[in-house]
């Protein structure tokens, strides 16, 4: 029996996600500090083909669960097949990718198989045979490191903490595990997917860039009007040249609830900061927002950070950014834009 059991699912083209080959790697450097072996638990469509993918990742065993039932993603299918996999090999530590299909049914998974569930695990650390997890909480802001006593123990472990996986593909003579299920868990089914046009998808977390936007771009101008529709063409002008993902201030997405004429296609989910995101990117370029600390907090994980700021005493230039450009947003994104061809 392994002592680690990687839990992965399929994507609905059968093969796996970036973060499943990161989990991988976190699995493989995991068993080497503890110096036991792992097994791999595959769910969804095309589970046996797609173990084959990663048959040279090292794993003493390979299950799957390929029925139809779990060709798409359904919180009471996904549960059983992740508890028999947990079940069936019988291991004391399970990891999974923090995937929003696992991150649904992973916690009813543990319950079901008597185990203790952790969620957003950033690292992982063997000290003194010990194995030690560490997660944030308070958005970012309090990072602990934990351990459990009890087992089983599932870990969910967050994307971008390990390179890709990366390796030979082969035989991995998958066993497969029966799951039954019943007519009621099979009950809700997926009549199709509506999702936004690619250019339209403004959050990229894989782009070395983020750009956000404050509310100065929904200001009046110096000329004493409004340059809204100016503003979103140089917006997304900028992004589709430049392929940042955008972000955006808190002012500024409000500015859309109050009813007021903003940017279409902003929402509270580009929000960065203290009640928004922290996302995590090489670099990250402010503009028309004035860098107030419930804002720049959500930089904390952005490593090169400009500003673009008519305002010489904005929150940015007091130490939170490494170049401020004293400038007018406007003019700069249309000329960069002219240069990006
Ligand atoms: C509990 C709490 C939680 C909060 N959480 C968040 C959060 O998660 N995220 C967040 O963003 N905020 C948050 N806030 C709000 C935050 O404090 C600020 O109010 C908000 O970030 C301000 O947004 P802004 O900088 O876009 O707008 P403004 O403060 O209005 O600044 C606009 C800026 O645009 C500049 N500007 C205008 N025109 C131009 C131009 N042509 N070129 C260049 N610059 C120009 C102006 O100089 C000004 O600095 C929170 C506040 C509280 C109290």
């Amino acid at each position: 029996m392994a002592d680690i059991l990687l839990v992965l699912h399929t994507g609905s083209d059968g093969s796996f996600s970036k973060g499943a080959l990161e989990s991988i790697a976190t699995t493989v450097d995991l068993s080497s500090k503890l110096g036991g072996s792992f097994a791999v638990g595959v769910i969804g469509a095309g589970a046996g083909a797609a173990a084959d993918t990663i048959a040279g990742c090292g794993a003493e065993k390979f299950y799957v669960v390929e029925d139809e039932a779990v060709a798409a993603p359904r919180y009471s299918s996904d549960v059983k097949a992740a508890t028999a996999l947990i079940q069936k090999a019988g291991a004391q530590i399970v990891l999974a990718p923090g995937s929003s299909r696992f991150a649904r049914c992973m916690p009813g998974a543990a319950y079901r198989a008597g185990a203790q569930i952790d969620t957003h695990i950033v690292a992982l650390a063997v000290e003194a045979g010990v194995l030690k997890a560490q997660r944030w909480y308070y958005r970012q802001r309090i990072l602990t490191t934990l351990s459990r006593a009890a087992r089983p123990w599932v870990l969910l472990i967050e994307g971008g903490i390990q390179p890709a996986w990366q390796g030979a593909a082969g035989v991995a003579d998958a066993e497969s595990v029966a799951v039954e299920f019943t007519d009621a868990e099979l009950r809700t089914t997926i009549k199709g997917i509506e999702s936004p046009a690619t250019d339209a998808q403004t959050i990229r977390p894989d782009a070395a860039l983020l750009f956000v936007a404050g509310a100065g771009w929904t200001k009046k101008q110096a000329d004493g009007a409004y340059h809204i529709r100016d503003a979103s063409n140089l917006i997304q002008g900028f992004l589709k040249k430049a392929g940042a993902s955008l972000g955006s201030s808190k002012s500024l997405v409000d500015l859309q609830s109050d009813g007021q004429e903003t940017l279409s296609f902003m929402s509270h989910m580009n929000q960065v900061g203290q009640t928004g995101t922290t996302p995590r990117h090489a670099k990250g370029l402010s503009t028309c927002c004035h860098g107030e600390e419930p804002h720049a907090v959500g930089w904390r994980f952005i490593n090169e950070r400009r500003a673009i700021n008519m305002d010489a005493n904005c929150g940015w230039a007091q130490g939170k950014a490494d170049v401020v450009y004293i400038a007018n947003a406007f003019e700069v994104i249309a000329k960069v834009n002219e240069l990006l061809g």
